[in-house]
């Protein structure tokens, strides 16, 4: 596929302009900060429109995530109208307006195109007055940066494909041998800002000037319809960006689209082109998949599309393996109770979320060894390490929640074997909360003894002088649950980690 092959064959055409009077968009729901944004570029002569996801929200009456703006305004330009901006985004510029701890993100119209690929956080300029601890906005996602190390297969097809690459010098894009963009730098007009959006119901522009929503490309109609349909040939537009796959399962999953079939059908044939994303980009995508409050709907959505073995093929392979096991249940649950916590504005992690993604594998390596080895620490260490290291392979996990993940499984056998008084010191574990969280979710599913969780959860509810007494009692020998005796005992039958 070369450059030409995949550009969105787009006859410039006018689009529909619903009035205000004709949809439901109101002000009243916009953020304060975003509309000072729009009606400053307005007062300064340019376009102001919001767009994407936050004109699709308002639409069906969610809240939006954020707000992002397009304007025919140019960085510099939006840079000089606002003190508290910067400008990010190497290859192509962004301007970030801040407001305490709220960005608006204003993108000046581009021509068609896709998202860099491996485009970093960057701060080009500093903001003059940008608030204290801004972050980047996937940053408020996964705690603080940090290196994210790619794996050397799909490093390799990255840096293959870019000698590979085509340019197309009319437009400045540039193209690998799948179709992937590569790169893109080229303003436009919103006539051609609306042909880089991926489905129809993101491309929907707020027009400030006098509150119209306007359409290219049949969008409000497929809100209406709770259709996800990708502008332009879905074929080509997988190839530009394979991450537009994980989107459309994204979006199933977030609003309970249908995705149009003509959108689904190339999914099969070229979801492996995932495999040549770099893997901090995949592991972004799989944070806002199962951090955003829809965790638990992701996952049979993207086993559907066949995509979650392109993620994690060890996930994948386990789960297919163990219809309705246990484990599967237990993922589930761990994925309700995390989007129960983001719905209630509370924090989520991901070394949470691969604890539960990679119980499964963890289980099954355990289980591979021979059971004698079964609660050793050191198998439990080598299982963790080992799955970990095969997710590595296709997304980039950063290693502080890898090994935040590794202290939550070594923490259990701690915590079903507590001895004495010493086990009050793992109240202060800077893992306990994720470690008991987990030993919770194993109780419930007969994977570890609930009277053994509700002896923490109780410890935890007790005094000082209680606590002291609970732990006393554990060495006077008065524990039940989980007896390390029982659990050497020879010859008894050793429950395996996954319950099997
Ligand atoms: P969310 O509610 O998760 O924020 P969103 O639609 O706003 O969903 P963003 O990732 O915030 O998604 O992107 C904002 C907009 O940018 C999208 O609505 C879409 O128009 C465009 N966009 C983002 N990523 C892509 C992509 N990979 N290909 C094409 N267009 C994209
Ligand atoms: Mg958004």
């Amino acid at each position: 596929m070369n450059s030409s092959d995949a550009r969105i064959d787009a006859p410039p055409q006018p689009p529909r302009i619903i009035p205000r009077a004709e949809h439901t968009v109101s002000r009243s729901h916009i953020s304060p900060n975003a509309l000072r944004v729009l009606y400053r570029l307005r007062d300064g002569g340019f376009q102001a429109f919001l767009v994407g996801g936050c004109v699709r929200d308002l639409l069906l009456g969610i809240e939006p995530k954020d707000f992002d703006v397009a304007t025919d305004a140019l960085p510099e330009q939006v840079k000089r109208l606002f003190r508290n901006c910067r400008l990010v985004g190497r290859r192509f510029r962004l301007a970030h307006v801040f407001f305490g701890p709220e960005i608006i993100e204003v993108a000046t119209f581009r021509a068609s195109s896709a998202p860099a690929q491996d485009e970093e956080p960057l701060e080009e300029e500093e903001a003059e007055e940008a608030a204290n601890g801004e972050q980047e906005p996937q940053a408020e996602l996964i705690d603080q940066g940090g290196p994210v190390t790619e794996s050397h297969a799909a490093r390799f097809e990255v840096e293959h494909a870019a000698r590979e690459a085509q340019i197309d010098t009319d437009t400045e894009r540039m193209f690998d041998v799948t179709g992937r963009i590569l790169r893109d730098n080229a303003y436009g007009s919103i006539d051609d800002d609306v042909w880089r959006r991926d489905f129809t119901a993101n491309a929907l522009y707020y027009n400030i000037a006098d509150f119209s929503i306007w359409d290219y490309v049949g969008g409000a109609e497929d809100i209406a319809a709770r259709r996800l349909r990708l502008i332009g040939d879905p074929e080509t537009r997988y190839r530009e960006d394979p991450v537009r796959m994980l989107r459309a399962a994204r979006f199933e999953a977030k609003l309970g689209f249908e995705l149009d079939p003509a959108s689904a059908a190339p999914i099969e044939s070229l979801r492996s082109l995932l495999g040549g994303v770099p893997p901090a980009r995949l592991f972004d995508e799989v944070l806002k998949l199962f951090l955003t409050g829809h965790g638990a709907r992701s996952l049979p959505v993207l086993r559907r599309r066949g995509l979650l073995g392109e993620l994690l093929p060890n996930v994948e392979a386990y789960l297919a393996a163990h219809p309705g096991s246990l484990v599967e249940q237990l993922l589930l649950k761990g994925l309700d109770n995390t989007d129960a916590r983001v719905s209630a504005g509370r924090s989520v992690t991901p070394t949470f979320l691969f604890a539960l993604l990679l119980y499964g594998p963890i289980a099954a390596l355990i289980e591979s060894m021979p059971p004698s080895r079964w609660h050793e620490m050191s198998a439990i260490l080598d299982a963790c390490d080992q799955a970990v290291r095969d997710a590595q392979r296709h997304i980039g996990i950063p290693k502080r929640f890898a090994l935040g993940l590794r202290e939550m499984f070594a923490l259990q056998p701690r915590l079903e074997h507590p001895r004495g008084r010493r086990a009050l010191r793992l109240l202060g574990h800077p893992r306990f909360r994720a470690g008991y969280d987990l030993l919770l979710l194993r109780a419930q599913f007969g994977l570890a003894s609930a009277e053994r969780a509700q002896w923490w959860t109780d410890l935890q509810a007790a005094s000082e002088e209680e606590q002291g007494r609970m732990a006393d009692a554990l060495a006077g020998g008065s524990e039940r649950a989980g007896s390390p005796k029982g659990r050497r005992r020879r010859g008894g039958r050793r429950r395996a980690p996954s319950g099997t």
